[in-house]
Formats: structure tokens, sequence, C-alpha cells
């Protein structure tokens, strides 16, 4: 009996296999179609200096909404994107799109813009970023690229090299999902970041669980040392505001401050007219 049960589960989870694999394929095919037909789209969200309360800048994040399927999470297409090579077109046009949207705000604030590994090695990526500055007339400054750990680890030298070029057109480079990729402390060594993101998973009831409380802590020491500003990244609750602000974080952005929206939500602060976001306590998910 225990044994034709393990064949059946056996056969459901070949046949599982089996759905996942179609599945990916045509997703990827879509994946294809979306990038042509305008299904994609950013969405914003607001970073904010935690000294001053004002915002500094905002991340753009990619958005796909499938004519059938409806919202396809970055989680699920940008890994087909990455394997299948689209991210460099996927990234191209996240790359145009977020500058042309921040070359057009009268605030000069900054735009953060993901970039996966595969953008990173690229060998004209650098090119790419030049030329759009220029095309766009983006003050460099205004843009920072957020890579994670393990974007650098695929090829090292070129990944630093790349790094340090776009560096000198004077973009800033964050070093995103901080605590999460491997070896952190020694990629904070080599390569030339301009500020570190910390996990949300960090973050996350760092109010009342100790442990992420001392990680958090000691990443904080660790950027002071350095000399690097630290960004919380996913803060849901007044109560882990509170804990970062007690520690002196320099910035944090999260859904207690706003979801990533729209950009005609954020008109008023990219017009200059508003320097703070309004929290939007209704937002803040129950925890239980
Ligand atoms: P990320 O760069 O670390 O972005 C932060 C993610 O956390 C975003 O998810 C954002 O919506 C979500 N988030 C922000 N605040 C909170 C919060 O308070 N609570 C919770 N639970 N989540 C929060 P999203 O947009 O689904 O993106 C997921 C990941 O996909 C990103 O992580 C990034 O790695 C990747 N991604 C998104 N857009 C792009 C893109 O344009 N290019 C590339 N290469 N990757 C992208
Ligand atoms: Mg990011
Ligand atoms: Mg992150
Ligand atoms: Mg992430």
């Amino acid at each position: 009996c225990a044994k034709a049960e393990g064949r059946g589960t056996h056969r459901l989870f070949e046949s599982q296999m089996g759905v996942q694999v179609r599945d990916r394929r045509l997703l990827e095919h879509d994946l294809r179609g979306a990038l042509v037909s305008q299904q994609l789209s950013l969405v914003y969200q607001p970073q904010v200096d935690l000294e001053s309360g004002e915002v500094s800048g905002f991340e753009a994040l990619v958005r796909w909404i499938h004519p059938e399927r409806g919202a396809v999470p970055p989680s699920t297409f940008i890994p087909i994107a990455e394997e299948t090579g689209l991210i460099l077109q996927l990234g191209e046009w996240v790359m145009r799109t977020a500058c042309i949207q921040a070359a057009s705000w009268t605030a000069p604030l900054m735009i953060a813009v993901n970039v996966s590994a595969v953008q990173l090695h690229a060998p004209n990526f650098v090119a790419f970023i030049e030329r759009l500055l220029a095309e766009t007339g983006l003050a460099p400054e205004r843009l920072e690229i957020e890579i994670t750990e393990t974007a650098m680890i695929r090829n090292m030298n070129r990944a630093l090299a790349n790094l340090r070029q776009i560096k000198a057109l004077g973009v800033k480079v964050a070093m995103d999902d901080f605590g999460t990729g491997y070896s952190s402390l020694s990629n904070l060594r080599a390569f030339p970041f301009d500020r570190i993101k910390v996990d949300q998973s960090f973050i996350r009831s760092v109010h009342d669980n100790d442990q992420s409380a001392a990680i958090v802590r000691a990443v904080l020491g660790l950027g002071k040392g350095l000399n690097l500003p630290i960004l919380a990244e996913g803060v849901e609750r007044l109560e882990e505001l509170d804990f970062l602000r007690g520690e002196i974080c320099d910035a944090a952005q999260g859904y207690w401050f706003s979801r990533p929206e729209d950009i005609s939500a954020f008109e008023d602060v990219v017009r200059g007219s508003r320097k703070t976001i309004a929290p939007d306590q209704t937002v803040v998910p129950l925890r239980l």
C-alpha cells in the first residue's frame, strides 16, 4: 500500500514537472512578445532619507501584465529572462524608461534601477549607460544601479571592471539584498559600492526579534566603519522604522511609506512641491 502510494506520488510529481516545464516555455514565448507589445511597465517606490524624512529618490520595479494571466511577478519572469538572454533587451528597456522618466522630473531626485548579472557582464553595458545618459540628459549622479551579490560571482573581474567604469561615469552603485548572497564581506571590500541595501528579511520584525536586531545593528556598524550609507528594505511597520531611527540607519524603503506605484501617484514629489510621503497606515499588513 505504501509502495503504491509512493509510486502515485512519484507519477504526480513527474506530471507536475511536465506542467512546469511547459508553462515555463509558454511564459518564455509570451515574454518575448511582451517586450514588443507594451505589456511591461515600471512602478516606482520611494526611498526615504531618515534624517530629513524626505524622499531622496525612487526605485524602479518592472511589472508584466499578461493579457490572459494578469500580473506575473518579477520573481517568476526575471529568472526566465536571465536564462534565455531576454534580460538584455528587457534590462535596456527598463533602464531607458527609468532614465527618461527621471530626466523629466523637476526635483533632482535619485532613480535606482535593478541590474541583473547578465547585464553587468555584457561587454556593451557601460557604453549603453553612457549613451543613455547623453541621450536623456540625466545627470549621472542621479542614477543608481542596484546589483545583488550573486550578480558578481560569475566573472568577478569583468563585473569589477564594468562597475569601476560605471562609477567613473559618476553613476552610483548599491549592493541590493545585502546579507542573502555569498561572501558579502569580501565583496564589500572588493567592490566600490556607494551604499548597502539590507535585505528585507532582516528588517521584518526587527523590533521584536533579537537575532534580526543584532544582525541589523551589526550591518549598521559595518556601514559606519566603512563609511557606507545603509538603506533598510521592506519596512512595513512603524515599530521597524522606530528601531531603525534609534539605531541611526541612513535610509529606508517599504510599504510603510508606500508600495511601488505608477509614477503619477508621486506627481507632487517629483515636481518638487512636496518632499515627504504621507505613510498610509491602512496598507500595513496585520501580523496575528
Ligand atoms: P528588489 O530589488 O530587492 O526589490 C524589492 C522588492 O520588495 C520588490 O518586489 C518590492 O515590491 C518589494 N517590497 C518593497 N517594500 C516591501 C515591503 O515593505 N514588504 C514586502 N513584503 N515587500 C516589499 P518586486 O517588485 O516583486 O521585485 C522582486 C525582485 O525582482 C526585485 O527585488 C529585483 O530583484 C527583481 N526586479 C524587479 N524589477 C526588476 C528589473 O527591472 N530588473 C531586474 N533585473 N530585476 C528586477
Ligand atoms: Mg532592488
Ligand atoms: Mg532588495
Ligand atoms: Mg530582491
